[in-house]
């Protein structure tokens, strides 16, 4: 445990500090309180002030191999002197090629084709625009219309705004929101489910309020639905038994397309490749970023249908027209594509394994949270938790603001969201790590409730 009366503080003197506008973060309380990482080894950040903190979210859910990876380091040093670049539009790499091959190997049956992008909400714009599309081309032109899920988070482009349902980051955006978009109920109901283990068994009827949009707007305007498996941004909301499937008998039966948002739960949080392989269900489309290159280059991606890739393929135009007008400068870098191999072998080669191994670990540990005070409500799927605490009346989000500042005292970094605390440790923990991180947690709610 960290002994705070021996930390430095920052205070607001921080070079820097006042050219910076930092995204996600309450600016105001930040300049305030400063927190700096230093350095980062394995499952622990140091931060600057010498605080040795343990990583309970793998970054931003993104780096779970840990910090300062060797195969990764070294991949990325050889590459840099080899191919730095290489122009992403008429041209490949040899490495970038292959890595879609190693991605389309550990991807669902059936899902072949990989286009990649730089971050999650890139991979999002990506296959809403696929979709749609995709529908025009097999003629449908006139399915427009998406739907998303209440509280979902899919990055922050127009498109995986529109389709999110996470309240805040819509509401200074209203009037510019991609048009003719729905969203399904979510799927968290306390009073039916708290403290439950994995998956809940209440709440697969909740599917069938797709069958009422699709009456309401009818099937033929409607282009795909996307979703989170898990909802992680917003506290891992996880999906009630047989849900998933439910949604996708809906969409197969009536042509709409499925999009899986796996940017958080693929790569091995579930203790499988992604959570398709997990839950049983296989989308028609599927979205990565983060694990893919442990969260050291940034890189992200979809992965689609051979159907849908042949669908752009076939169409009524020379061999030399571009088919699908939509990229980025940075699509497939050679150095993400070389970090994406290194992490690739670790993760093949037992990291995802360790990261099965790990979940009963994280789930007796999480669980054995419930009865200290003010813990309303403890999940956990996979790799991944969440504890809800009592908001404090009135001030919504300042328990648990409290509590990731007694994490750091304690020696943890936790990431909170309203007031649920949401977990992801790195694969590479140990038990006694993830024990560790729990007795952390539990100390930092005591003095978060006493504060
Ligand atoms: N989709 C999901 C499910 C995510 O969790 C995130 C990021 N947390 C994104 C999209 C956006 O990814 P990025 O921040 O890389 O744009």
């Amino acid at each position: 445990m960290n002994h705070p009366e021996q930390v430095p503080t920052l205070g607001a003197s921080v070079a820097g500090l006042e050219n910076s506008w930092l995204p996600f973060t309450p600016n105001r309380y930040f300049h305030e309180h400063p927190k700096l990482m230093a350095s980062a080894q394995g499952a622990y950040y140091t931060n600057v002030q010498g605080q040795k903190l343990f990583d309970a979210l793998s970054g931003l859910w993104c780096c779970p191999l840990g910090h300062a990876h060797a195969g990764i380091a070294a991949a990325i040093s050889r590459q840099v002197l080899e191919l730095d670049y290489s122009p992403a539009f008429q041209i490949s790499n040899p490495l970038t090629l292959n890595l879609a091959r190693r991605i389309a190997g550990l991807a669902p049956e059936g899902l072949d084709r990989v286009f990649f992008t730089n971050s999650g909400s890139e991979a999002v714009d990506t296959a809403l625009k696929i979709a749609y599309g995709y529908q025009r081309l097999r003629g449908e032109g006139s399915r427009t219309r998406f739907i998303g899920r209440e509280k979902g988070y899919h990055g922050v482009g127009f498109g995986g705004m529109s389709v999110g349902g996470m309240p805040a980051n819509r509401k200074m955006f209203g009037p510019v929101m991609v048009p003719g978009v729905d969203h399904l109920p979510h799927t968290y109901n306390l009073s039916e489910m708290a403290f439950s283990k994995g998956m809940p068994k209440w709440g697969a009827h909740l599917a069938d309020e797709l069958e009422r949009i699709v009456a309401l707007h009818d099937a033929s305007t409607i282009a795909a639905v996307i979703v989170e498996p898990i909802q992680g941004s917003v506290g891992v909301v996880v999906p009630p038994e047989g849900y998933l499937q439910r949604l996708r008998e809906i969409c197969t039966k009536h042509g709409i397309l499925l999009i899986f948002d796996e940017v958080i739960t693929g790569f091995g949080r579930m203790g499988t490749p992604f959570a398709a392989q997990f839950f049983g269900v296989t989308p028609d489309i599927l979205c990565f970023a983060k694990g893919v290159t442990n969260g050291i280059i940034p890189m992200g991606g979809v992965i689609v249908r051979e159907e849908i890739f042949q669908a752009f393929m076939g169409i009524n135009a020379p061999q030399y027209a571009v088919e699908l007008c939509h990229g980025f400068t940075y699509s497939g870098h050679p150095m993400a594509a070389a970090a994406g191999h290194a992490a690739l072998d670790a993760l093949e080669g037992g990291a995802i394994a360790a990261a099965a191994a790990l979940i009963p670990v994280l789930e007796e540990t999480i669980h054995n949270l419930r009865g200290e005070p003010g813990v309303i409500d403890i999940r956990n799927i996979g790799l991944a938790a969440a504890v809800d605490l009592e908001p404090i009346a009135g001030k919504p989000g300042a328990r648990a603001l409290k509590t990731f500042e007694a994490g750091i005292e304690e020696g943890v970094l936790l990431r909170f969201t309203a007031d649920t605390i949401a977990m992801g440790p790195p694969f590479i923990s140990t038990p006694d790590e993830i024990r560790a991180m729990g007795d952390m947690l539990r100390r930092a709610i005591r003095s978060a409730m006493a504060a």
